[in-house]
């Protein structure tokens, strides 16, 4: 029998879903559409996928629970109501999403889709950056299994990030409090055209003690450099000038070791990392 060839297909169900993936491999999964609309080049009419699969009637992707210690967000919730549940979120996580293009494309655009969606520039997942630095951790689904995997070990740079036939069903936000936060946007245009990305600085404070600091670069890649942030967890504050400029150094050492992001942006990046280290020294 001829079958259509082009089908926008609505279930409301993971059944449903993985259903019309079977009978149509290539379809593509569609959420806010914001990206994959973006992505039509100069055309004046988008190029979307021949086949898709939206996602909008899975109520399950929609959902918003807490706990004492987690937050879970399903994968269609859209950035506007992300920010919009105030304080609950850590101040990373609100801070990025509010810098992610204008209101009324945070109400269709969705956080399932900003992680797994690469933008036509090479960028364009804002929101991996404050999710690695967080510790989330992401739940994807087949019609066989889900698993869950740290936001740091998941890059929609890499084609296997997910697995054929797979979707990022939620996202598991571990519930601290981050006493010192910075976020930092590097836009394109402020790069001669480069890749942006984003940069997240958190630590934690207890008494004069810096337990925890965490540094997260998204843009053309995803980069968290653990031994850097071993050196300077449980120094005293404020901390001795000399371990802040340290700590720029192990930066510099590990950047210098990255295929990306490109040389004018590692710079910025380093100066940024150096200036919110400082705020922490005397
Ligand atoms: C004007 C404008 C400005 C933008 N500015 C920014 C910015 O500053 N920062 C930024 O990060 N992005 C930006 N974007 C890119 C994009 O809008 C966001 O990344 C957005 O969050 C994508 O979400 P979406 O729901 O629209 O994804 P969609 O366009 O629906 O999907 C994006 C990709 O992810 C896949 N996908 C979607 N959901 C899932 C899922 N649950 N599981 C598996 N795969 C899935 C789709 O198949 C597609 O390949 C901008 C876009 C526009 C149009």
């Amino acid at each position: 029998m001829d079958v259509p060839h082009s089908q926008v297909f609505f279930p409301s169900s993971f059944p449903e879903l993985f259903s019309a993936w079977a009978r149509f491999p290539g379809a593509v999964p569609f959420s806010g559409g914001t990206s994959l609309l973006g992505s039509s080049g100069s055309s004046a009419l988008p190029m979307l996928p021949k086949n898709i699969l939206s996602l909008d009637r899975i109520e399950d992707l929609k959902r918003i629970t807490r706990t004492e210690r987690y937050l879970e967000i399903g994968a269609m919730v859209n950035l506007n109501e992300i920010i919009s549940l105030g304080k609950i979120i850590p101040g990373a996580l609100s801070k990025t999403l509010k810098g992610i293009a204008g209101p009324q494309v945070r109400n269709l655009a969705t956080i399932g889709g900003n992680i797994c969606g690469v933008g036509k520039n090479g960028g364009g997942s804002d929101a991996a950056a404050p999710m690695t630095a967080l510790d989330a951790r992401y739940e994807l689904r087949t019609l066989a299994q889900s698993r869950w995997i740290s936001a740091l070990r998941f890059s929609a740079f890499d084609a296997s990030a997910l697995a054929p036939q797979e979707i990022l069903t939620r996202i598991r936000i571990p519930l601290e409090h981050w006493n010192y936060t910075v976020c930092r946007k590097f836009h394109s245009g402020d790069l001669g055209g480069g890749t942006g990305g984003v940069m997240v600085f958190i630590a934690k404070t207890e008494k004069n003690l810096l337990t925890d600091i965490r540094v997260v670069f998204a843009g053309a890649c995803l980069l968290r450099d653990k031994n850097s942030e071993a050196f300077l967890e449980g120094r005293k504050l404020p901390l001795d000038r000399k371990d802040a400029v340290h700590y720029r150094e192990l930066w510099e050492n590990y950047l210098s070791g990255m295929a990306k992001p490109e040389p004018f942006l590692k710079a910025k990046l380093v100066n940024s990392i150096e200036s919110c280290v400082l705020g922490l020294a005397d």
